[in-house]
């Protein structure tokens, strides 16, 4: 045998070898995967100017927890890891919703490659959440089709209506129609029964819209913002994006939120926000 198959061999063994051998951790972490960029968004979609937000560039984060009792995916990209290759530099991958619409991303790597570096891949995964089923939150679900899915039935029966709901991708995801599945009923949901990693009702975006506690050991405690908001802006302007699913529950949602966040002194991450989004440390790193 050839040195350089010999050596492939040992890469693909290795690789498997920590796909499944990342050990769980002692407390609570939390990775921040790149899932991309979102560029030329209007800022008028989030009744924003230009000027206000300094920036079309929408980040797109997704979220492994990984607890000492399991692991929970939250959001999984905007665009599926199958319909593009990684260059090693940046990649434009543009992307058709199902109404016809185009929209442009930046790509810088999987989202398998991405957990495969910190010792993970998606059929390793206990639980999956969305904070909601639009298309790029949603993209690489199918991989994930072996976890339980922690969804609300508000959010889930939209996703496999006949109609597609504006703004899903029902491809991306149709592999979780037969998923074990979990429907969460009440406004809390402990996902390891001990307090640390909770997922609360946020509707408004979207009919069953979420969004995710964690409550880590150095960093404190932190909410991952789904589309609550998208930019920083939406939440000292006060401006309600123009396409949700009930602008009035948004707001409501939004203010019972801050008022959680003072009580609880949590940071707010805002998932989609670049320039918020570009300073937190991206795995292989992780908040702890
Ligand atoms: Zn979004």
């Amino acid at each position: 045998m050839k040195k350089s198959t010999i050596a492939a061999l040992w890469a693909t063994l290795a690789s498997a070898v920590l796909a499944h051998g990342a050990p769980a951790p002692k407390s609570v972490r939390v990775y921040v995967f790149d899932c991309g960029t979102l560029e030329h968004m209007d800022p008028a979609r989030f009744q924003l100017k230009k000027e206000e937000v300094g920036t079309d560039r929408i980040a797109v984060a997704c979220y492994l927890i990984a607890h000492p009792k399991g692991t929970l995916m939250w959001d999984t990209g905007a665009v599926p890891d199958a319909v593009w290759k990684p260059s090693g530099k940046p990649v434009t991958q543009r992307i058709t919703l199902p109404d016809s619409s185009e929209r442009e991303l930046t790509m810088a790597k999987p989202l398998s490659v991405e957990m495969r570096e910190v010792g993970y891949a998606p059929a390793d995964i206990q639980y999956l959440a969305f904070s909601h089923y639009h298309w790029d939150h949603t993209a690489n679900a199918n991989a994930f089709a072996g976890a339980t899915w922690l969804v609300r039935q508000e959010e889930r029966d939209p996703m496999f209506a006949d109609r597609p709901t504006p703004l899903t991708q029902p491809t991306d995801y149709s592999a979780l129609r037969n998923s074990k599945t979990v429907i969460l009923k009440n406004d809390e949901h402990d996902v390891f029964g001990d307090g640390t990693v909770i997922i609360k009702s946020a509707p408004g975006h979207t009919p069953g819209h979420q969004v995710l506690y964690v409550k880590l050991a150095k960093t404190g405690p932190v909410l991952i913002s789904g589309d609550l908001y998208h930019y920083l802006q939406e939440r000292t302007l006060d401006r309600v994006p123009t396409f949700e699913f009930n602008a009035d529950q948004t707001r409501a949602t939004r203010a019972a939120m801050e008022t959680f966040l003072k009580k609880s002194g949590a940071q707010l991450w805002i998932q989609h926000d670049f320039v918020s989004n570009a300073k937190l440390k991206k795995a292989p790193a992780y908040y702890e």
